[in-house]
């Protein structure tokens, strides 16, 4: 019983089943939006993870972002070993970070929602600029007040922050923060509201 330790050669057993389940894994589209990889992450489906966008996101909130992908082998995530997800915005690409990484207290699904955010508020800045900018004076007028500590970081994570908790935890921000709030009901959900599904975590500076 002297080799018990594993050979640095002997292959990985996690890398055999990754290579299987991403075979057997079913590729979805939502929109234009492809997404892939998620079978992987050992908490999602791309079944699921298309079954989240198509209940709660409006369509119009995935233009122009081609794909979401668990990539946990991604550079970003090998510079950064907080981050559990980003937002590319000149591709508007979303990549999602290791599983392992979501075990403690975040959920893969919200961090999802954020970066989906992330994408709307390119959009809101693209198209319409004065809704940007009366974001904007939402987020200084509140003074480093924001719905979460990370989404105190910049204008960008205060919106990508308060469109994950309207989604999800709409009590929450009706309640703490009305004008923005109102700011989404109005100008990004166009009246749409939800019904909270859980208590409300508090989350670290993690997502990007
Ligand atoms: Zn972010």
């Amino acid at each position: 019983m002297e080799d018990i330790n594993e050979t640095p050669e002997s292959p990985r057993l996690e890398s055999t089943e990754s290579i299987t389940e991403f075979n057997l894994s079913r590729l979805e589209i939502v929109g234009e939006t492809e997404i892939a990889g998620f079978e992987r992450s050992g908490l999602l489906t791309n079944e699921q993870v298309a079954e989240h966008l198509r209940e709660n996101i409006p369509p119009t909130h995935l233009e122009g972002c081609p794909s979401l992908e668990y990539a946990p082998n991604h550079s970003l995530f090998t510079f950064s070993h907080e981050t559990l997800a980003f937002f590319l915005p000149a591709s508007r690409e979303i990549k999602v970070a290791s599983g392992e990484r979501f075990r403690q207290d975040e959920s893969m699904v919200e961090s999802i929602t954020h970066e989906i955010g992330h994408n709307e508020h390119l959009t809101v800045e693209q198209r319409s600029p004065h809704l940007a900018q009366e974001w904007e004076n939402l987020y200084k007028k509140s003074g480093g007040n924001c719905i979460s500590d990370y989404a105190r970081t910049d204008v960008h994570e205060d919106f990508a922050e308060s469109y994950r908790w309207y989604i999800h935890h709409p009590e929450d921000l009706r309640f703490r923060f009305p004008e923005k709030y109102e700011f989404m009901r109005q100008h990004v959900f166009a009246s749409r509201e939800y019904v909270s599904a859980g208590p409300t975590k508090n989350y670290g500076p993690s997502s990007h």
